[in-house]
């Protein structure tokens, strides 16, 4: 039997060698160590021709250590060999390429938090004998760099789909998690033995010396970090990390979180969710965007959210008087954008704990000042919670030429970059899942508030 090829691939820094050193315990694997980085855009199976394979040359690899070739071959020849793979951080570069070149093949994915991957960046950087990695290299290469494997896995799950991919969460997996081990070897095909289990504990044994050793930022660099990160990419790949360990299974239809009913009817024009159930609650008219919106404020302390006072922009079946110590309602109308400008730059300042922005912001022609004068009406700490129209569908947000006037017309469709739209300002983002179709929604939160990010990253 042809074993099968396996990559491995993440951000730089993120545990790549660590989960290298894990599968290559298994006398079923073999995983090289940079085999092909210098030519990872062109790599084919014939560079895994065995001759090939286990001689590199210094075109091909900045690795060469003989002795490590030498065992990989010797455990060639004593055993059958499920995969060959080769681990390489920047091939999420190219995993499209490799998903052409070699049909069929495996690529795991790390996901690592940002700042430890930061710290790590930084540490390099500072260290004059690291000749691998030059000075400039620090925390703002890296979230850079996090981002842009964000953006290059999720163009790559957009065409190819997640079938022959498995996202581990670094933290998760390498905290020992043998749920995710057990996830891993279903993806590999391979039974999981004693040997590879007990190789896997001793790996992740130290996880609570490790992840307590402190980080090598300042507050300002993480500050940096949390306003430069791309956190609705970072939320999808969460959740594609969860659905590898444990997919979903098809939902039996639950209650309306709002209204607690249990019947539920097609959406407007027919329409089922993205999971295909019927998405409508036949009782209090929502839908599964509305549910999330009111799961996710729902998700903030009770005693804080009861003393809040909130402003809605719209109406909103996710938004209730009884959530709250204060609610108003301002219907904004699209179709007049002078007079939205107006109102919203005649708020009171300095005067609302939240404000509810939901699936409106694409209609309003300047999306930016609506923010600033929403963030003026805000007290000390506030936030503004908004949703828009699935962010991750397009990478980059695109410009429309908006018909005002025209119900549902739209000045812009947003993408996975909305998070970085809005200067000076953190945004968090949530992903939730409605409970009765187990639809994904982002939901966002934007505040000037340090320790309001923190309570709403925590939720
Ligand atoms: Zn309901």
């Amino acid at each position: 039997m042809n074993p099968g090829f396996l990559f491995i691939a993440g951000c730089e820094r993120s545990g790549t060698t660590a989960m290298e050193r894990l599968l290559n315990g298994d006398d079923r694997i073999i995983v090289t160590h940079e085999r092909f980085k210098f030519i990872r855009r062109e790599v084919t199976p014939a560079h895994f021709a065995l001759d090939r394979f286990f001689n590199p040359i210094p075109e091909e690899t900045n690795d060469l250590n003989p002795e490590v070739y030498e065992q990989l071959r010797q455990r060639w020849d004593s055993g059958p060999i499920a995969y060959l793979g080769d681990k390489v951080p920047l091939y999420y570069q190219v995993m499209p390429h490799l998903a052409e070149a070699f049909p069929g093949c495996r690529i795991i994915y790390i996901l690592r938090d940002l700042n430890p991957v930061a710290s790590s960046y930084n540490v390099r950087a500072s260290n004059p004998d690291d000749a691998n990695w030059p000075e400039h290299r620090d925390y703002r290469d890296a979230v850079a760099n996090w981002n842009e494997s964000l953006k290059r896995l999720w163009n790559f799950v957009e065409r190819f789909g997640t079938e022959h991919l498995f996202v581990v969460k670094y933290e998760r997996f390498f905290a020992g998690d043998a749920a995710c081990l057990e996830a891993l070897y279903r993806f590999l095909e391979l039974p999981l033995t004693a040997e590879v289990r007990r190789r896997f504990r001793a790996a992740t044994a130290d996880w609570p010396e490790r992840s307590g050793r402190a980080l090598q930022l300042s507050d300002g660099m993480k500050d940096y970090l949390a306003k430069k990160k791309n956190g609705t990419l970072e939320a999808a790949a969460l959740s594609l990390a969860e659905q590898c360990v444990a997919p979903q299974a098809a939902e039996t239809v639950r209650n309306c979180g709002i209204c607690g009913g249990s019947e539920f009817e097609e959406g407007p024009g027919g329409r089922h969710s993205a999971t295909g159930l019927p998405a409508r609650c036949a009782h209090c008219g929502s839908l599964e965007r509305d549910r999330v919106v009111y799961a996710a404020w729902g998700a903030i302390p009770e005693a804080r959210r009861r003393a809040m006072s909130v402003l809605s922009l719209n109406r909103h079946p996710g938004l209730r008087e009884d959530q709250f110590a204060n609610f108003q309602v301002l219907p904004l109308d699209p179709g007049d954008q002078a007079a939205i400008q107006q109102i919203l730059a005649e708020l009171p300042a300095n005067s609302f704990d939240a404000i509810g922005c939901n699936y409106l912001l694409q209609r309003i022609e300047n999306d930016r000042a609506a923010v600033q004068a929403m963030l003026r009406a805000l007290k000390p700490g506030g936030f503004i919670q908004v949703t828009v129209p699935n962010p991750v569908k397009v990478l980059a947000t695109k410009e429309l030429a908006a018909k005002p006037g025209q119900p549902g017309s739209r000045y812009r469709v947003y993408g996975a970059d909305f998070g970085e739209r809005f200067d000076d300002v953190y945004t968090v983002c949530a992903l939730e899942h409605d409970p009765v179709t187990g639809t994904p929604e982002m939901v966002y939160f934007l505040t000037e508030s340090d320790e309001t990010r923190k309570m709403l990253g925590g939720l």
